[in-house]
């Protein structure tokens, strides 16, 4: 059955509401089945308590109810106070009011004597309606049994279970559960950058599907880095269980430095997200790493499960990795971030308390200052290690990480000391509180300095053993209580 009302189409069968002008809109999972069941029954109110064993079989509050008749009323363009579509009945539940136009039927079998057929063999349907004789009532009780019979073999066949998986199909971000079954799709303005998607690997890093606010249901947060950028920009988005997108964030600032630089949005999302779980679900964040399309700045977010923000570390420098380690051992994970300290010319790795990284904050000490960032806070990071420049580094305006990873001992980065394909770099090893506990040449590094060495640029052999320590000696690791 269709019911169109509005501008809108509801679709018993696929249990999905669109609009009829076929305009981007649409509604799926529980909001559909909300709006169906409302449309269903529009004959009478619906009590509250009806709709929490309908559609919650109870396992819901009495609230998230609530919540779900606001958003539900908000996708509709619908206000409480002068409803066009959904009305509040004090003290007892919902009404539908809009006039509803039917269309379709129900497959039932056409067959004389079957239990659809027989209004029409007992005469015409204006007789039945008009007298609702015994015969009536009897196809009418039959008819609430198929309907319920559907109803439940419905949501026993009905992809079911958490997302496991995301994929990109076309302009969709579709999501799927452990067996590959389609749970919901979302249409996506401006599609998907190649360049950001094409490897595989993309998943791990700019999306995460879990339970963000400890409710049991499945959030699934995604890096949006669309190809047409001219029709939106690169924006971090929280999907509900259902797949109705729950918020959307881009950064907006205006960020200016001590060289006059001012330097306008938008800002790219290539880096990734990391979710920190608190102690508390309200303690969960989102962390997330913007840096500046062209120029210098970058930006980890932090927001909660709701979608504000909570803190703004800005960065004289691209901070390009995430991972997460809990440096000062209190029982919760720091965000580690590393990239480039533009202001110290150097790879860097900065580790933040996403509880106390809060308001708008900036690195306020680097050597160089024409980078600093103006009119933010001074940054409270728990930890910031600058990476010492080697001899190879000699002829490179900066050094930067390029990879930083977690293992259940060590943090492990890599810091290059040229920008070459395969550069120079060395590897850092850390334990989980920061302390360096070795470093290592890639052999890139050997070569590069043994190049160095026969051109003249340098004026010394190599020796792994002495510049290693005496890198190891110049690494500096600042830490706040
Ligand atoms: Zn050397």
């Amino acid at each position: 059955m269709r019911y169109r009302f509005g501008p809108f189409v509801a679709d018993s069968g696929s249990r999905h509401v669109s609009r009829a002008d076929e305009s981007q809109f649409s509604l799926h999972g529980k909001q559909a089945e909300l709006l169906l069941y409302l449309i269903e029954h529009r004959n009478g109110v619906v009590t509250r308590h009806e709709l929490l064993e309908a559609l919650w079989k109870a396992h819901t509050t009495p609230a998230s109810l609530d919540t779900a008749i606001a958003r539900l009323r908000h996708a509709l363009g619908d206000v409480a106070s002068r409803p066009k579509y959904i009305q509040n009945a004090w003290g007892e539940g919902y009404r539908f009011v809009a006039d509803v136009e039917e269309s379709g039927h129900i497959h039932a079998p056409e067959e004389p004597g079957s239990a659809a057929a027989q209004p029409r063999a007992n005469g015409n349907q204006e007789t039945a309606r008009v007298s609702r004789g015994p015969a009536f009532w009897r196809v009418a009780a039959c008819c609430v049994v198929v309907a319920a019979i559907a109803g439940v073999a419905y949501w026993a066949l009905k992809p079911h279970g958490p997302p496991e998986l995301l994929k990109l199909e076309g302009n969709y971000l579709v999501a799927m559960n452990g067996r590959g079954q389609e749970l919901w799709r979302h249409h996506m303005q401006g599609g998907f950058s190649e360049e950001v998607y094409h490897s595989p690997g993309w998943q791990g890093r700019l999306s995460w599907i879990g339970d963000l606010d400890g409710n049991g249901g499945a959030e699934v947060i995604f890096a949006f880095t669309p190809e047409m950028q001219i029709e939106q920009r690169p924006s971090l988005m929280c999907f509900e269980p259902s797949g109705r997108m729950r918020w959307q964030y881009a950064p907006n600032r205006v960020v200016r430095d001590m060289a006059g630089r001012t330097m306008y949005p938008p800002y790219n999302l290539g880096a990734g997200v990391v979710v920190i779980a608190g102690q508390k679900p309200g303690e969960t964040r989102i962390a997330a790493a913007f840096v500046h399309y062209f120029n210098q700045p970058g930006l980890i977010a932090f927001l909660d499960s709701r979608g504000n923000v909570t803190g703004e570390y800005w960065h004289p420098g691209h901070l390009l990795y995430l991972a997460q380690a809990d440096v000062d051992g209190d029982g919760r994970n720091e965000l580690l971030a590393g990239g480039v300290n533009n202001g110290e010319h150097a790879a860097t790795l900065v580790a933040l308390d996403p509880a106390r990284t809060t308001g708008l904050t900036t690195p306020t000490e680097m050597k160089d200052q024409t980078f600093r960032l103006l009119g933010m806070a001074e940054a409270r990071e728990k930890a910031v290690v600058i990476f010492p420049r080697s001899c190879v580094s000699k002829g490179s305006a900066y050094t930067r990480l390029v990879e930083l990873r977690v293992t259940p001992h060590r943090i492990v980065s890599v810091a290059a000391e040229d920008f070459k394909t395969a550069p120079a770099a060395i590897t850092y090893q850390f334990d989980h509180h920061l302390n360096l506990t070795d470093a290592e040449p890639l052999k890139e590094f050997s070569e590069r300095h043994r190049e160095l060495e026969k051109s003249g640029e340098l004026d010394h052999q190599f020796d792994s053993q002495k510049e290693m320590a005496d890198l190891k000696a110049r690494l500096v690791v600042r830490r706040s209580d």
